[in-house]
């Protein structure tokens, strides 16, 4: 007889571990909007779980549960974005500590961070992931408390190596702390991989449906998760029970959803690569991808996000936006409609011109992300644009025609 096997990621995921609802057999979990709970005539908690609703409530703990499980860790916590996510981990150093992460990492945490240790006495390095040595070159034993990490890096999907990151934050007494939103737990547990903390925006791909902003922290340690907590429910940042819900609604489609933007996306990046519109692209899944290997160490796929440099100039990425049909101008990732944001003038709009080189975010900078439409009818909508973008940056000469 076969021997019954442990059960995949994927069933666990869209059974979300088969956590029936006690009182009502729902297969289901409830939304529970009570923001205080009941305690009896000894002034005890009926359920010592639950005491009150910004602290914890019975809809976060079939999701934490979940993403717990998904991401190989012993917790994991909901909390009102990725934001609110990251700004846990980070209020509870004191100030002194040293931070360091990417000089490219998601655009608003990096500014928020730079304007947070100013204020509060932390300091920040921030390093080259391009570059293999800069890690170990910018923590200081003893100092560094966290370094953060973000893999595969918006919006160019630098990979970062994710075990020896570990080593180097570890050697220095540090946390090792990995937004993990571009690739979910479907494509890599970077706890397997030695991090401490992983970091999403629960607002992408966990909940997939562009109807929540939310974020999650999973902890490798008991201790670390508890810790944590005790930071999320003082500054008042942990989810909404509806939120959950939806998170929870979307992680159980996740796999199924991950691998059909990946399909599409492969699909379209090779087709990006070969396009004589198209100066480079950025996708960890193509073998010219600085991070390829990396990627293919420490990922399962490579996801549905692509990033590619337009040639033509300016003309040639407002003619692009303009005539795309199926992709929407707006900014955010990892729903199932596709996106398509154009950095320098959106998400990186405030940034200097000097700093958006250094980072290699140029003007003819293009990012999708690939929904879960039909492959085929993506793929043309934007070689259609491309060919608009063609004919408008290099009109054909009259003159010569004639
Ligand atoms: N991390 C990454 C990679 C992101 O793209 C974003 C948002 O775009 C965040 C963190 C912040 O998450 P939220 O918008 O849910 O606060």
């Amino acid at each position: 007889m076969a021997k019954k096997k442990g059960l995949s990621a994927e069933t666990k995921s869209a059974q979300a571990l088969r956590q029936i609802d006690a009182a009502t057999g729902g297969i289901t979990p409830a939304i529970h909007p009570s923001s205080t709970f009941l305690r009896d005539e000894n002034y005890q908690l009926i359920n010592a779980r639950h005491s009150y609703g910004r602290a914890q409530n019975p809809g976060y703990d079939v999701a934490e549960k979940v993403l717990a499980e998904l991401e190989g860790a012993p917790a994991a916590l909901l909390f009102s974005s990725g934001m609110a996510a990251a700004m846990a981990v980070v209020q509870s150093l004191r100030p002194g500590d040293q931070i360091v992460a990417p000089k490219v990492m998601y655009w608003g945490l990096r500014n928020w961070l730079i304007k947070f240790c100013d204020n509060w006495g932390l300091g920040l390095d921030l390093f080259d992931a391009a570059d293999p040595d800069a890690l170990a070159k910018t923590v200081r034993k003893g100092k560094t408390k966290l370094v953060w990490i973000e893999t595969p890096c918006n919006p160019t999907w630098d990979v970062i190596d994710i075990a020896a990151a570990a080593e180097i934050a570890h050697a220095a007494g540090a946390w090792l702390a990995a937004d993990s939103t571009v690739s979910t737990p479907v494509l890599t547990q970077p706890i397997k991989h030695g991090a401490d903390i992983v970091m999403h925006s629960a607002t992408k791909y966990l909940n997939g449906h562009s109807d929540v902003v939310g974020g999650s922290i999973v902890a490798a340690t008991t201790e670390l998760a508890e810790s944590l907590t005790w930071w999320a429910n003082c500054l008042g940042i942990t989810g909404a029970p509806f939120d959950s819900y939806l998170t929870l609604r979307g992680v159980r489609t996740l796999h199924a959803r991950m691998r059909q933007h990946e399909d599409t996306a492969n699909l379209l990046a090779n087709v990006l690569e070969e396009h004589p519109m198209v100066d480079s692209v950025y996708y960890p899944g193509l073998r010219s991808h600085p991070g390829h290997n990396i990627a293919v160490r420490q990922q399962s796929g490579f996801g549905g996000m692509i990033s590619f440099d337009i040639s033509g100039g300016p003309a040639a990425v407002a003619t692009f936006v303009d005539k795309l049909s199926y992709f929407s101008l707006a900014e955010s990732l990892g729903g199932v409609e596709s996106l398509v944001c154009h950095p320098a003038s959106m998400t990186h709009a405030p940034v200097s011109a000097d700093a958006l080189q250094e980072a290699g975010i140029g003007q003819t900078l293009i990012r999708l992300s690939i929904g879960l439409e039909c492959s085929e009818d993506l793929v043309a909508d934007v070689l259609e644009a491309l060919e608009a973008a063609r004919l408008e940056s290099s009109p054909a000469p009259v003159a010569a025609l004639v």
